[in-house]
């Protein structure tokens, strides 16, 4: 009989279980706010600046943010993935308490400040939690947001689709949690002012891993017929033209994050005969790099590329230490 196994159970267990019930009431969970795989096709470009001067560092005393940003920003690859529709999604469940639709997706860069004064989220939603939590989604496609004031939302109901509306220059999620009022950090909840890697993580435990502090991070690599430069890479072209036999240029590219100020880095290419086909090895870097892009290759001059594998290594070191590394081919022409 349940009701007679129910008085046998003891007391302190009761307790027990009654005192964790009310901690996770007390601190949200959330689930991830964008439908993607956070390291292989959506990335962290900007954590929470924990510095109140001037300047700025992320929980893990990184430069992996600037000075006052509230939120944590994640981005996709380029312009195609984001013509496909990338969606966002409501990381706990709430009620909206407001949203916006109606601005365009440009460039800061292009439409400058002044034009989006006020409305730096852009298309964006904000949702109320209990226990006094709120979290905000910016930057979001024009006509994309589905949700409106009122509305019960479930966790990782879609509310819109990644854009490029208010303060922003390149295509991401803005998402910012609040706890009575106040910015928090997502990933560092609860850190010391002076902490590098305290408080603790609101992600839910099954992202854990995908959440993972990353100080460098690849974000492109590829081979491309082109010459490619950041805004080809930036709308998908270098990733969708091919090398081909009779391509203009066999090139490597390798675009990464997070690259720091002392960092080396070798990018090299095999060709099909097992010969170096092409080399670049810059500078160390002087300054810290929000993003980098790398590339090397040949532009052609025989009628047509030897056929077989061309094999690209990427290396970054830093003290006499390999901090990231690629390996990729391509395979041209017939065998
Ligand atoms: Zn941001």
């Amino acid at each position: 009989m349940p009701s007679a196994l129910r008085t046998f159970l003891p007391l302190a267990l009761l307790a027990l279980a009654a005192a964790s019930h009310a901690k996770t009431e007390d601190v949200i969970s959330l689930a991830l706010p964008i439908r993607c795989q956070p390291g292989v096709n959506c990335f962290v470009q900007n954590y929470l600046d924990h510095d109140t001067s001037e300047k700025a560092r992320d929980f893990r005393c990184g430069a992996r943010t600037y000075n006052g940003h509230d939120g944590t920003d994640i981005r996709i690859r380029n312009l195609e993935i984001q013509r496909q529709g990338v969606e966002v999604l409501a990381a706990a469940p709430g009620r909206v308490v407001g949203m916006r639709n109606d601005m365009e997706d440009v460039s800061v860069r292009i439409v400058g400040k002044a034009a989006v004064a006020g409305k730096e989220c852009g298309n964006g939603a904000v949702i109320e939690h209990d226990g006094g939590w709120r979290t905000q989604y910016c930057h979001m496609a024009k006509g994309s947001v589905r949700i409106k004031p009122g509305d019960r939302i479930a966790t990782e109901q879609p509310i819109g689709l990644v854009g490029l509306s208010g303060d922003t220059e390149f295509f991401h999620l803005h998402f910012t949690v609040r706890y009575r009022g106040k910015a928090v950090d997502p990933f560092a909840y609860g850190a010391s002012e002076d902490s590098c890697g305290g408080g603790r993580s609101l992600w839910a435990a099954a992202l854990v891993n995908q959440m993972q502090y990353r100080p460098r991070e690849i974000i492109d690599f590829g081979f491309t017929g082109i010459n490619p430069t950041m805004d080809l890479v930036e709308s998908g072209k270098a990733a969708s033209i091919a090398v081909m036999p009779n391509s203009d240029a066999l090139v490597a590219y390798v675009r990464t994050i997070g690259l720091q100020t002392g960092d080396q880095q070798f990018l090299s290419v095999q060709g099909p005969d097992g010969a170096p086909f092409a080399a670049y090895n810059p500078a160390a870097l002087d300054a810290d790099k929000a993003q980098f892009l790398i590339s090397t290759g040949r532009k052609r001059t025989e009628p047509a590329w030897s056929a077989g594998i061309y094999t690209a290594t990427y290396r970054v070191m830093r003290d006499g230490t390999e901090v990231l590394r690629k390996t990729f081919d391509v395979e041209t022409g017939a065998r």
